[in-house]
């Protein structure tokens, strides 16, 4: 079933967009705080976002942005509400990377044509996000946000997380420290390269305790997962 979040802190609105959505076959996840939000998403992945323009805590122009600049959440559709009907807030909202803009009150049936039109533009045009990646023996299991050697549950830290999954979605491509930077980091976080080097030993050492070692460290070029010797090492 196709999930909707819905981000509004005003309750009659939400219950509104909540039943009609509901009706017209979609799963809902309701968030009422901004600063909840991040959090929300990366837990439910949803299909689509309604994202409210006016949020208590953080508006929804800044979290759009933080969703955009989210290599994880970049591709999912988002529509703003909002009860700003000016032309300058729109190309605000549309530069801060939201795919469609919808002036309160609305009416259900055309916000509801709106969300099928974004459905639809996003599955022609990127690959559905995965919920599971595997290589080799090591499985991660995007929902849960979880990672597993041989079905034996291995701990470890977010950054860790987000570096195996780009490793392991991209089995035997190389990436350099700068491509680890902005893959997993984002845009406009300033790390030390140098980081990446930590993160990469807590991994290994996370991983290696249940099987072989296959990130290779390809020598002042970067890293990569693979099962075969790299001769560059
Ligand atoms: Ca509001």
């Amino acid at each position: 079933m196709t999930t909707i979040m819905i981000v509004e802190d005003e309750q009659a609105i939400s219950v509104l967009l909540k039943y009609n959505l509901e009706k017209a076959g979609y799963k809902t996840v309701c968030v009422a705080h901004g600063n909840r939000v991040l959090s929300a998403v990366e837990k439910h992945l949803p299909a689509l976002i309604l994202l409210d323009w006016m949020l208590p805590e953080i508006s929804g122009l800044e979290l759009c942005k933080l969703i955009r600049n989210n290599p994880e959440l970049k591709n999912i559709p988002i529509i703003m509400l909002t009860a700003k009907g000016q032309e300058e807030d729109k190309v605000n909202g549309l530069s801060a990377g939201a795919d469609d803009y919808v002036t309160k009150p609305f009416s259900v049936p055309e916000l509801l044509a709106r969300i099928k039109t974004n459905l639809r533009r996003v599955s022609t045009t990127t690959a559905p996000i995965k919920k599971e990646y595997s290589f080799m023996d090591i499985r991660i299991n995007m929902v849960e946000k979880k990672v597993f050697r041989n079905d034996v549950y291995v701990q470890i830290g977010p950054t860790e997380f987000r570096i195996l999954k780009l490793l392991i979605s991209n089995p035997r491509q190389v990436f350099s420290r700068e491509d680890l930077l902005k893959e997993v980091w984002g845009n406009n976080v300033y790390v030390e390269p140098r980081t990446i080097d930590v993160h990469i030993r807590r991994l290994r050492k996370a991983l290696n305790d249940y099987g072989p070692d296959y990130i290779r460290t390809i020598r002042s070029t970067g890293y990569s997962i693979d099962d075969k010797e790299s001769l560059a090492q």
